[in-house]
């Protein structure tokens, strides 16, 4: 587990981040590729964060399940944060100083577009399922 600092572009905002992993996932699903423009690079952080300038973030409730922030002056997106674990997961390109980064995982390959692929070898998890995966783990 890696620690780590983070700020949004403007400097409004700062994250210390206690336990990333350095195991990050891809998601191709269509809030995340709106929501950003292209597919979300996320490393998990768990709940050990701390954020300095809270008042600067907007909180988008994206579904039933989880919010996403981002900072309201300059729109750096900062989090999707999960409703009942509490748990942040943070795009991986607002840490820089991550070692060890491994791209492990992609969520939604079923809705990824066909005009991009990765060479990376990952793991793969459809749309059906993740929603199996989660109806047994949460
Ligand atoms: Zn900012
Ligand atoms: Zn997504």
């Amino acid at each position: 587990m890696l620690s780590s600092k983070a700020s949004c572009l403007c400097g409004n905002v700062k994250i210390t981040a206690g336990k990333i992993n350095p195991k990050f996932t891809v998601c191709h699903c269509e809030s995340c590729r709106s929501w950003g423009g292209g597919p979300f690079f996320a490393v998990q952080c768990g709940t050990d964060v701390a954020i300095e300038g809270h008042e600067n973030i907007k909180s988008y409730e994206s579904s039933a399940w989880a919010s996403r922030g981002f900072c309201s002056n300059c729109g750096t997106h900062l989090y999707y944060k999960l409703k009942n674990s509490g748990e942040y997961n943070m795009p991986v390109g607002i840490f820089p100083n991550l070692k060890g980064l491994e791209m492990s995982m992609q969520y939604f390959c079923d809705q990824r577009p066909d005009y991009y692929c990765f060479s990376n070898e990952t793991k793969e998890m459809t749309r059906a399922e993740i929603m199996e995966y989660f109806a047994k783990h949460i």
